[in-house]
């Protein structure tokens, strides 16, 4: 329902939490956030409101960090459960994604993924995506490569946005038939579902057209189209009050 991504000098949980808050008025099931640290990821992930989330974040720190992936989901695919709660990650745990929307070939895309032994751990249309991201990074080492090719597997509605724990400080995101929208900051980006996510930080935005990738780095947004192929950014700037 609501995404947040940071990459950028401040705590990046911090910043995903607060932003997470932002979006509470569109209403949610269940929330959680994943930070890239001591290179690897470290999530935590609660059914119920942001408070049981912070409860948790509080009763157990996650390790500091300056690249972060937060979400809020409303249920369409799994109860709302602590397992099914995003982010999702792959079996070896060392890529995260979380997702809005619904992906409408993942018992297909589930099936093929048990068959080649991957084990999934929610009843989530989400989870597979963490699963391929992971096979296809394995072979082309690059997150926002990865995207691209499991995007053009996709159907459906989705908005995406993973970190990988050998990519530091990178955040990828990609969307069809849902929103995705770029904040640009002085040595900061970060990335959400809804400006009003981003906008105490900075008022610089790209909304992110059908079919495109982006890749998003401290002093650097890249954005493509599922095939590759770079694609032309508007930045505008965001005057109302939130
Ligand atoms: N379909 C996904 C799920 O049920 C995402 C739901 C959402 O948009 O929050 O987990």
């Amino acid at each position: 329902c609501g995404i947040v991504g940071y990459v950028g000098p401040q705590s990046a949980l911090d910043v995903v939490t607060a932003g997470l808050k932002r979006l509470e008025y569109r209403g949610y099931d269940s929330a959680g956030v994943t930070v890239q640290a001591d290179g690897g990821l470290a999530t935590a992930k609660r059914a119920g409101k942001l408070v049981h989330l912070e409860k948790e974040l509080g009763d157990r720190p996650l390790p500091a960090g300056t690249t972060a992936i937060g979400h809020t989901r409303w249920a369409t695919h799994g109860g709302p459960t602590d397992a099914n709660a995003h982010p999702h990650m792959d079996n070896a745990g060392r890529v995260a994604v979380v997702h809005n929307g619904i992906i409408e070939n993942f018992a297909a895309l589930r099936e093929e993924l048990t068959e080649r032994g991957h084990e999934l751990a929610s009843e989530t249309d989400t989870e597979v995506v963490a699963h391929l991201l992971a096979e296809e990074y394995s072979v082309c080492a690059d997150l926002a490569e990865a995207m691209r090719l499991v995007c053009r597997r996709l159907e459906g509605a989705f908005t995406l946005v993973a970190v990988h724990a050998d990519e530091p400080d990178v955040v990828v995101g990609a969307r069809r038939n849902s929103p995705l929208v770029v904040g640009v900051g002085a040595g900061e980006s970060f990335l959400a579902s809804d400006v009003a996510a981003f906008i105490a930080h900075t008022r610089e935005a790209i909304e992110l057209g059908q079919d495109q990738v982006v890749e998003l780095r401290r002093d650097a947004v890249k954005v493509t189209d599922f095939d590759g192929a770079p694609a032309d950014v508007r930045e505008y700037h965001v005057d109302w009050d939130a």
